[in-house]
C-alpha cells in the first residue's frame, strides 16, 4: 500500500505529493470561527473536511505526530456590536467575554456532534496580543509597515508595495487591483491595498496598549495578523498545510502570507494551501433574506430543515459525499440520501464481529482518500465493502477501519438500525398473518418501510411456511 498523499495546492495550482518539512512531524493550521454567532452549515464544511485530513495524517504519520492548530477569533468588530446589543447593561469587556465564551462553547459542541476531533490547539486571539504586537513592530522595522493617522485614530498598515510577489496566492497583481479599484485611496494609505495590522480603539472599544516605534497605541489587532501570530506560536515560521474556505483566499490568506513571510524573511508561510468549495442550500446561495440560512444547531436540534432533526453523522456523510473542492448543494434530498447510505453502513458495521482492531483498511479506499481527499469515491468503496464483506473478516476489518478514517460513527444517531427491534416486528407481523389480520400485518410492513426497512417474504423450502427477511431499502 502506498502511503503517498496527494493534495491540491492553491499556491502552485497542481496536485502535489505531500512531504512534511520534518519527516515525523506534520503541522497544519486551519482558520477557525469568529465567535459572535452560531456557526452556519457553511462554516461546518471546512471543519469536517480538515477533520478528515487530520484523521488521515494521524493514520499515516502516527497520532502523536500531527499538530493541528485552529484559532478562535474572539476580537472583532462584529463581536463588539453583538456584545453591545445583547448585554447592553454590562461593561463592554464583560459583555464581549459573555458573547465569545457562549459562542465558542456552542461551536465546540456543534462540531463534536458532527464527529470532528478537537484540534491539538485552539488558541484564542486575545491571548496572543503581545505576539501580534511584536510581529507588527518587526514589520515596521523592516519597512513593511507604517503608522498613519486614519479617520478613526492611528493605524499600523502593511505596505503591500514592499512585497514583490504580493498577490501570488489569489493570482492578483497590484496594478490590476488598482486599475479596477472603484474606491478612492484613503488619504492616509500609501496604496489602496494596504491593510490594517493594528488600529486605535476609542474609549468604548476593546483595546490593549501596544508600543510601536516607542509610541503607545491603545488599540486592537486586524484580523489577518491574528492567524500569522498564532500559526507562528504553534507551528513555527514555515509549516506544512494551511487550510480554510475558498472565500478566505483573498484577502485573508494573501495577507497572512504577506505578514508572515515579510516578518520572518521566509519564502513560504505554508507549503500547501488548501481551500474547500462553497456551499449552497437547495440550489441557492445561503442568505437570511431567502430564508435558507441554517445554523448547524438548527439542522441538528430543530425541525426547521425538512421538518425534522438530523443526526450529526448524517450531516457529516452528506458533506463528504461531495469532493471538498467542488461546490456543494446542501439539501433535504441530500440528507435523505446520506441517511439511506448510513443505514446500510450501520447494518454492516453492526454485523461486523470479526474485526481486527487497528488492522488494515482497503487499498482502494485508501487510494481514494489519499488522492486529494476523494471522499465520494472512498464512500463508494465502503459501500462496496458493505455489500461484499458481511462474512469475510478481512473485508469487515477494512470496512470498519475505513469508517473510522472518515469519522463516521455508526453507533449513534437515529440512522442506527436496531436489528432486534426489527426481528420483533417481523414476528408480530407473522403472528398477524397467522391470525389472518391482514390490515395489521400490512401496517407493520408499511411502518418498517417508512423507516427504510424493506421486508421480503419467501417460502421455506422444507416446510413451505412463510419466511420473512429484511434489508435496508436503497
Ligand atoms: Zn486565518
Amino acid at each position: 500500500m502506498t502511503t503517498d498523499i496527494k493534495l491540491y495546492n492553491t499556491l502552485s495550482r497542481i496536485k502535489e505529493t505531500f512531504a512534511p518539512i520534518d519527516a515525523d512531524k506534520v503541522r497544519m493550521y486551519v482558520c477557525g470561527p469568529t465567535v459572535y454567532d452560531f456557526a452556519h452549515i457553511g462554516n461546518a464544511r471546512p471543519v469536517i473536511v480538515f477533520d478528515v485530513l487530520f484523521r488521515l495524517l494521524r493514520h499515516v504519520f502516527g497520532e502523536s505526530q500531527v499538530i493541528y492548530a485552529r484559532n478562535i477569533t474572539d476580537v472583532d468588530d462584529k463581536i463588539n456590536a453583538r456584545a453591545a446589543r445583547d448585554f447592553a447593561d454590562l461593561p463592554l469587556n464583560d459583555a464581549i467575554r459573555r458573547v465569545t465564551e457562549k459562542t465558542a462553547n456552542q461551536f465546540q459542541s456543534d462540531m463534536n456532534e458532527l464527529g470532528c476531533l478537537e484540534p491539538s490547539h485552539q488558541p484564542r486571539a486575545t491571548e496572543f496580543i503581545d505576539d501580534m504586537a511584536s510581529m507588527i513592530q518587526t514589520l515596521i522595522d523592516k519597512q513593511h509597515a507604517y503608522v498613519a493617522e486614519g479617520g478613526q485614530g492611528r493605524e499600523v498598515l502593511f505596505r503591500v508595495n514592499s512585497m514583490a510577489d504580493y498577490g501570488a496566492l489569489s493570482n492578483r497583481n497590484l496594478e490590476d487591483q488598482q486599475a479596477g479599484a472603484r474606491v478612492a485611496v484613503e488619504d492616509h494609505k500609501e496604496n489602496a491595498a494596504d491593510f490594517v495590522l493594528w488600529k486605535e480603539s476609542s474609549a468604548t472599544e476593546p483595546g490593549w496598549d501596544a508600543g510601536f516605534n516607542g509610541e503607545t497605541i491603545h488599540g486592537r489587532p486586524g484580523w489577518h495578523i491574528e492567524c500569522s501570530a498564532m500559526a507562528l506560536a504553534y507551528l513555527g515560521e514555515t509549516f506544512d498545510i494551511h487550510g480554510g474556505g475558498l472565500d478566505l483566499i483573498f484577502p485573508h490568506h494573501e495577507n497572512e502570507i504577506a505578514q508572515s513571510r515579510c516578518c520572518h524573511g521566509t519564502e513560504k508561510m505554508a507549503n500547501i494551501w488548501m481551500h474547500n468549495g462553497f456551499l449552497q442550500v437547495e440550489g441557492q446561495k445561503m442568505s437570511k433574506s431567502l430564508g435558507n440560512f441554517h445554523t448547524v444547531n438548527e439542522v441538528l436540534e430543530t425541525d426547521k430543515v425538512g421538518g425534522r432533526k438530523w443526526p450529526g453523522n448524517v450531516v457529516r456523510l452528506a458533506m463528504l459525499m461531495t469532493h471538498y473542492r467542488e461546490p456543494i448543494d446542501f439539501s433535504v434530498k441530500r440528507l435523505e440520501e446520506a441517511e439511506n447510505i448510513l443505514r446500510k453502513l450501520t447494518r454492516t458495521a453492526s454485523q461486523a464481529t470479526d474485526v481486527v482492531p487497528g488492522g488494515a483498511s482497503s487499498d482502494m479506499f485508501h487510494q481514494a482518500l489519499q488522492d486529494d481527499l476523494n471522499t465520494p469515491l472512498a464512500i463508494q468503496e465502503l459501500q462496496k465493502l458493505a455489500g461484499a464483506g458481511s462474512q469475510d473478516a478481512d473485508a469487515q476489518t477494512q470496512f470498519v477501519n475505513g469508517l473510522a478514517l472518515l469519522g463516521i460513527d455508526t453507533a449513534s444517531g437515529s440512522a442506527d438500525v436496531d436489528s432486534a427491534a426489527i426481528d420483533a416486528q417481523i414476528a408480530r407481523r407473522l403472528a398477524c398473518i397467522a391470525d389472518k389480520d391482514w390490515s395489521a400485518a400490512d401496517r407493520i410492513r408499511d411502518e418498517l418501510l417508512a423507516e427504510g426497512i424493506q421486508l421480503k417474504d419467501s417460502k421455506d423450502s422444507e416446510t413451505g411456511g412463510r419466511v420473512t427477511s429484511w434489508e435496508i431499502k436503497s
